[in-house]
């Protein structure tokens, strides 16, 4: 799945124009302006980014994905391989942070199960890499056997961390949402999250919001998020202008799924859903967002399920 807009794209390639290191913008300094086609093209095909006011945090991005690594003098963190149908950007994602440090890839950690960010990790496990991630994710691989996806090392519940080269990164599972395995990375010195899929920036939840068992689980675990003590977000897909999330993104996230939820929840007590809720409803406040005139009626059958059927 990407959010990332032609528009933001093109930002993205004035921004960060080479796959050398560049540093990447802290704060963002305006709200993003709406959408403007832009040929995608400008976009080179990578990127690695140290993120600004860190020592050894670096965003590494191919095409519409991205990831963090975190370089200590003990070892690398990695996080998703992202290279389901494109195993360049694996060996790709390798050479970037060869270019950063000698040190060896100790870990690499997933961030939910989902082929597009975790498939391809197979040229980090052949450098001797431990994969690590949520316990169901495991799960769901095994009985998944996709064939181009590592099956993770080592497991975490609730709460795990890894602790290397004076680094600790921790891993929390906040509930069920965009999957029931997804991880929030957090850097406590720092005060970076690494959340991916989870809380779009200005953009709308993908398709018809699979894999969540409640959307009142989904918000709260974005709840669970805010009450974190971070500054910054890394997203899993590059937000507007390349540009990392705020708390006051997650909360205007959680504000259109409340949003959304109220408006279904009208349209589905007058039995209008499924076919005449996506056509009629509209949420003309997230216009400028990404994906809203694809998504929003694939997001609105998600609650019809709900208010409309009760799952
Ligand atoms: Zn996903």
């Amino acid at each position: 799945m990407r959010f990332v807009t032609a528009a933001s794209a093109a930002i993205l390639a004035a921004t960060f124009g080479s796959s050398a290191l560049a540093q990447a913008p802290a704060q963002p300094a305006a709200p993003a302006a709406p959408a403007a086609p832009a040929p995608q093209a400008q976009q080179p095909m990578f990127s690695t980014t140290k993120v600004e006011g860190t020592d050894n945090v670096y965003i590494f991005r191919y095409q519409g994905h991205q990831s963090m690594f975190i370089v200590t003098k003990d070892g690398v963190i990695a996080t998703d391989p992202i290279g389901l149908y494109r195993p360049q950007a694996v060996t790709t994602y390798i050479e970037e942070i060869k270019k950063v440090t000698s040190a060896p890839i100790k870990y690499v950690v997933y961030s939910h199960h989902h082929y597009d960010h975790i498939a391809g990790g197979k040229p980090f496990k052949d450098l001797g890499a431990k994969f690590v991630a949520h316990k169901r994710a495991k799960e769901r691989l095994v009985e998944l056997k996709y064939p181009d996806v590592v099956i993770p090392d080592q497991t975490v519940g609730d709460k795990g961390s890894i602790k290397l080269g004076g680094t600790t990164l921790e891993l929390h599972f906040v509930g069920n949402n965009h999957s029931d395995n997804t991880l929030v990375m957090r850097l406590p010195k720092e005060k970076l999250v690494f959340i991916v899929d989870m809380i779009p920036i200005r953009g709308l939840a993908f398709r018809n919001i699979p894999d969540n068992t409640s959307p009142i689980a989904y918000e709260n675990s974005i709840k669970k998020v805010l009450a974190m003590d971070w500054d910054r977000m890394i997203p899993g897909h590059p937000g507007p202008g390349g540009r990392l999330g705020t708390k006051q993104d997650a909360q205007d996230f959680l504000g259109y799924l409340q949003d959304l939820s109220a408006e279904v929840k009208k349209v589905a007590d007058a039995n209008k859903c499924f076919d005449t809720a996506m056509r009629e409803v509209k949420l003309p406040k997230y216009e400028s967002w990404g994906n809203y005139a694809n998504a929003l009626p694939m997001n609105i059958e998600r609650y019809c399920y709900w208010w409309g059927r009760g799952y």
